[in-house]
Formats: C-alpha cells, sequence, structure tokens
C-alpha cells in the first residue's frame, strides 16, 4: 500500500500514520521526523532546516525532494510506504511522480485530513512527544497515564520548539498557500480520500481502514 498523509499541522497526522503503519505494515516516512532527528544530531542539514522550521517555514524544496528520493529507494519501501508530511508543494508532488515512475510504482490513495482552524491551534499546542519513540500524546484529548511520561516506552515526552501559537498560526497560513493546491492535484487524479478528521482518533482510524480496506 503506497499512502500520502495530508492535512494541516494539528490536523493528526502523526497519531493517525502510527495506527495505519502497524495496520498496513508499512514504513512511516515524516520529513519532519527525519529534519528533527537531523536537528537532534547537528548535521549540516539539521542546522539548515531548523532555521525554516522555527520560523513555521517550510524547507526548500531542494533539500527536502533528494531526501524522500534516496529514502523511497529503500529495501522497506518494496511493500509500500506512507509518506507524512511530503509532499507539502505542488513541485514536490510533481518531483513524487517522477521518482515513482521512474521505479514502476503508483500512489494508492491521498488521505486528506481535514479539520477546522479552531480545532487545529488547541490541538497543536496540546501536543507532546515521546522524546525516544515518538509517540504522540495530547494534554487533554489523549494524555499519557502518568504526566509527562510515555505509556509505551517509559520516554520523557516533550512539546516540539514549533507548536507554540504564533509558530503554528503562521504554519497554518503556510499549509493553506503552499499546500493545498495538492488537494486539487490529486482529486484530479482520483486519488483523494477526504476524512473529517475533527472526529476523535479511533473513529478517524476506522473511517480510513474502511476505506483503504485490507
Ligand atoms: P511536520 O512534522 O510534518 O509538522 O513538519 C515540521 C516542519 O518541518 C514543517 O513546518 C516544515 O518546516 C518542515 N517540513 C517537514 N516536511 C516538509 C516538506 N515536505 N517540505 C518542506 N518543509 C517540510
Amino acid at each position: 500500500m503506497r499512502l500520502i498523509l495530508l492535512g494541516p499541522p494539528g490536523a493528526g497526522k502523526g497519531t493517525q500514520a502510527s495506527a495505519i503503519v502497524e495496520e498496513y505494515a508499512i514504513p512511516h516516512i515524516s520529513t519532519g521526523d527525519i529534519f528533527r532527528e537531523n536537528i537532534k544530531k547537528g548535521t549540516e542539514l539539521g542546522k539548515k532546516a531548523k532555521e525554516y522550521m522555527d520560523k513555521g517555514l517550510l524547507v526548500p524544496d531542494e533539500l527536502v525532494i533528494s531526501i524522500v528520493e534516496d529514502r523511497l529507494q529503500k529495501e522497506d519501501c518494496k511493500e509500500g510506504f506512507l509518506l507524512d508530511g511530503f509532499p507539502r508543494t505542488l513541485n514536490q508532488g510533481e518531483a513524487l511522480d517522477k521518482v515513482l515512475s521512474q521505479m514502476g510504482l503508483k500512489l494508492d490513495r491521498v488521505i486528506n485530513l481535514d479539520v477546522e482552524k479552531e480545532i487545529l491551534i488547541g490541538r497543536a499546542i496540546g501536543r507532546r512527544i515521546c522524546k525516544d519513540c515518538g509517540e504522540v500524546y495530547h494534554i487533554k484529548f489523549t494524555p499519557p497515564k502518568e504526566e509527562g511520561i510515555c505509556d509505551k516506552c517509559g520516554g520523557k515526552l516533550h512539546q516540539r520548539d514549533d507548536d507554540t501559537v504564533e509558530t503554528v498560526e503562521r504554519r497554518i497560513e503556510v499549509y493553506h498557500k503552499q499546500t493545498e493546491p495538492l488537494i486539487d492535484y490529486y482529486r484530479e487524479k482520483g486519488l483523494l480520500l477526504d476524512i473529517d478528521g475533527s472526529k476523535d482518533k479511533d473513529s478517524i482510524f476506522e473511517e480510513i481502514a474502511k476505506a483503504l480496506g485490507k
């Protein structure tokens, strides 16, 4: 199953991604996670990406596209993959089409998580992430059993640097301008699966799984 997860910041992409990759046994490719990993390690890529991420802006296409192209060549992508946070511009979408057609592959579905702006800000601000395993929580809606500690691995939870009100608002604006055109791009290709992302996480996943089948 070759899937893309589209949606504004705070739509629940990370949460749904965890459930989808578990159900379909495919790798989770999150460009945001790749950048955060590079920032943690202090690589050149991480340093460059952080300048944009902290401002709520997109990292330039030329930095992102080659990373995804390389990642898709890896052995574990043979049976499929879930792209989360990529593509984010029409240019990235076209680059992805090119690389997939060179590999003789086709996308199966593009899942579009749709959520209103008011809900998005609250979701992003309350988001907490495990430093060790990346599991996503929300202080109000999906809190861990013990405050600040991951249920899955016992790691410490933290807030992303770019989950402040100001940066989230900027990221939503950037999403409308630069990423939203991809919705029509994939709708025209007949790949789009519109999902109401304002429901609770289990109902959303149920709807996705029903549409994708097994
Ligand atoms: P995410 O974890 O998907 O919310 O991404 C966090 C940040 O990483 C974004 O706000 C961007 O600055 C950067 N980023 C992640 N994926 C991309 C992408 N495909 N294109 C450009 N920037 C990206």
